[in-house]
């Protein structure tokens, strides 16, 4: 089923001349109501009526997370604060925090985008959406929430936390689709096999984001829950959830074209790159009013195909994000991304680990150091460090031989390593605090 058939499965020469008038209207509108954007575009000498259309997308200066710093809280609005009717805010990574707001017009868009993606997925309205992602400042909850509402279908606003209730509320009340991050999609699976009620639960798909997973984690879940696993992308300087998501197809995800222009460039030459090819994910946002983006950096290493796709939308798919442009570390001159540690850490026996891991980085008499911590089972918890040892040991050796240089590992007490709005932070670079 297609949401918006109209707008989903538009022409792309359509496409491509609906996202040309939309730029041009929104550079008018930050030239003329953003400070940052119009002194950027001075300092360019490019001016609102050299941007004929998407040709000239490049023309434009990029934007960054620190700008979002830089102009906190209400700095880059676009329209006066009596027309914003929801601030959401995230935690940024170095004090202050990332503040966005929506118009009326953008929660309708944003819960138009999300219904898209739940029914790209195969839910309806006679479906009951569980939405375990964190109420809140987080755009997770609520945003999810209010696209299922639209949908039509059934919302159980579980927001996160309390797994037991989780489990109990989605046997009881039947939902047939969750909304979470993919860790705690497999946190929730690996007690719901604990608590002996896997065989009650009705789920049918799940729709996962605001966290890397990998291909084995997609398989993990989807036998623990008995269902189908949904990738999606969303950051809040974008909009939230909603951004992009897998149809049935599952073969990269649909970015919504009408309302997001995706980019590839070069993250160190900020150059466009070819078709097809891998680099740094760009995005500007053509109908946002309150808060709107041009050519936004997010730092996500992926590409986009522009091929047909078999479910008869016409707009981009982007491939899963490989890795952040900023989350590379370098460590002893070698190029380490978290999502290889996770891969590896997936391959550990469950009945031992947690996926849950944090990477802990620093400089001592000019050497980088390298930990990772693990948080162990609750099984393992209770047995001998004997076993403990020989575990540490067997991932020490893994790693070395998937990253090529050595990490100290350390398993870590169960829930021991700190989660921020259900999201754990993987990666402690101390070099650069
Ligand atoms: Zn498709």
């Amino acid at each position: 089923m297609i949401l918006n058939p109209e707008k989903e499965c538009m022409p792309r020469e359509e496409l491509r001349k609906l996202q040309s008038q939309l730029l041009v209207k929104q550079v008018k509108r930050v030239y003329e109501n953003v400070e940052c954007y119009r002194n950027r575009m001075d300092a360019a000498g490019i001016k609102p009526e050299d941007i004929h259309g998407i040709e000239d997308l490049s023309k434009l200066p990029f934007s960054y997370k620190r700008d979002l710093r830089d102009y906190y809280p209400y700095g880059l609005f676009a329209v006066p604060m009596k027309d914003i009717v929801r601030v959401h805010a995230s935690s940024g990574t170095t004090g202050k925090r990332i503040v966005v707001g929506y118009t009326r017009n953008d929660l309708d868009m944003w819960a138009e985008c999300v219904a898209r993606m739940m029914t790209a997925v195969g839910l309806g309205a006679e479906d009951i959406v569980q939405v375990s992602y964190g109420y809140g400042l987080f755009t997770g909850g609520l945003g999810a929430h209010q696209g299922a509402e639209k949908l039509g279908a059934t919302v159980i606003p579980m927001s996160s936390g309390n797994t037991a209730l989780q489990i109990q509320t989605m046997v009881d009340f039947g939902a047939t689709a969750i909304c979470c991050t993919p860790s705690y999609a497999l946190y929730l699976g690996e007690e719901a096999e604990r608590l002996g009620v896997t065989n009650q639960l009705k789920l049918k798909a799940g729709i996962f984001g605001a966290e890397p997973w990998t291909e084995e984690m997609r398989a993990q879940i989807e036998a623990k829950l008995g269902i189908k696993a949904y990738d999606i992308y969303g950051l809040s300087e974008i909009l939230g959830p909603g951004v992009a998501c897998e149809c049935e197809c599952q073969a990269g995800m649909h970015v919504w074209e009408d309302h997001f222009i995706p980019e590839i460039i070069d993250p160190d030459t900020g150059e466009v790159l070819p078709e097809g090819s891998t680099g740094e994910l760009v995005f500007t946002t053509i109908t946002k009013e309150g808060f709107p983006v041009i050519r936004y950096r997010t730092r996500d290493i992926c590409s986009l195909n522009y091929e047909p796709c078999a479910c008869g939308r016409t707009h981009v798919r982007m491939r899963k994000p490989t890795g952040r442009s900023d989350d590379m570390l370098i460590i002893r001159g070698v190029n380490v991304f978290p999502s290889q540690i996770e891969e590896v850490l997936l391959n550990v026996s469950h009945n031992d680990i947690t996926p849950n891991y944090q990477i802990i980085v620093d400089r001592v008499n000019n050497t980088d150091t390298f930990d990772v911590n693990v948080e162990m089972s609750e099984q393992l918890f209770a047995d001998d460090v004997k076993s403990i040892e020989a575990i540490e040991k067997t991932i020490t050796e893994k790693l070395r031989s998937t990253l090529g240089i050595g990490a100290k590992v350390h398993l870590v007490n169960p829930k021991s390593i700190q989660r921020s709005e259900g999201k754990a932070k993987r990666v402690i670079d101390k070099r650069k605090l």
